[in-house]
């Protein structure tokens, strides 16, 4: 692997360590409940939606698929091209992180409109702790004019807001957490972290019953 940290282990960490090592150590221990399936399809299809308002977008997906340690430089062959052009699942990488962008569309000058599309009909925090992670990394590699979250209004439309400065603001604090993560990720041993309420906050994490029957066997519950 070229990276050790992608957008999804970098959430997962913000949420709980001990879940962060076992994304990367043992993934098969995830369980996911219908429900979060079920959230997961509408998000890809809001996504799908907001895709075709794009109808000259290029997806890098579906000419990588899963060797997503070809994104970034594919990636960089597309944009280095004249032009304006749009990308679907467009890869960069910066300390360590990979994060794919849902939609970047590039000016004739080079600079960057970045659109993070969430299915949610509410701005989370966690959208744009997600959302700002992706511009540190894509600042570091790109001129990046506008980073927008699009997002549900409700009806199956978009709402766009833009965060560029806010995001810019967050970059220190997201070095160090980056930091702090990669340390977890290149430990030999699960973090020894007790669930608790953060199991369920801001998302259900998937291995609650790993670390449930661990206090089960150890009498703590
Ligand atoms: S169940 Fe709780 S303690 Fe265990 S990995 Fe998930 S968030 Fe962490």
């Amino acid at each position: 692997m070229s990276y050790l940290l992608s957008k999804s282990k970098y959430i997962r960490g913000l949420q709980c360590r001990r879940a962060l090592w076992l994304d990367v150590h043992s993934p098969r221990l995830a369980r996911y409940s219908a429900e979060q399936m079920r959230l997961f399809d509408h998000g890809r299809s809001f996504e799908y939606n907001f895709k075709a308002t794009f109808p000259d977008g290029i997806d890098v997906s579906a000419a990588l698929g899963r060797d997503i340690n070809a994104y970034p430089a594919h990636t960089a062959t597309l944009l280095d091209g004249d032009g304006e052009v749009s990308l679907f699942e467009a890869g960069f990488l910066y300390d360590d992180v990979l994060v794919l962008a849902d939609v970047v569309h590039k000016h004739a000058d080079g600079q960057l409109d970045i659109y993070e599309v969430k299915s949610g009909n509410t701005l989370s925090d966690t959208y744009k702790r997600d959302a700002a992670l992706q511009h540190y990394v894509i600042s570091h590699c790109r001129k990046i004019a506008t980073f927008s979250i699009v997002y549900n209004d409700g009806l199956g439309g978009f709402v766009t807001e833009e965060f560029s400065e806010e995001f810019r603001s967050a970059h220190d604090e997201i070095a160090t957490n980056i930091a702090a993560m990669k340390d977890v990720v290149l430990a030999g041993t699960e973090p020894d972290i007790t669930p608790g309420g953060h199991c369920l906050t801001p998302y259900a994490c998937p291995y609650q019953h790993h670390c449930n029957e661990g206090c089960r066997q150890l009498g703590l519950f």
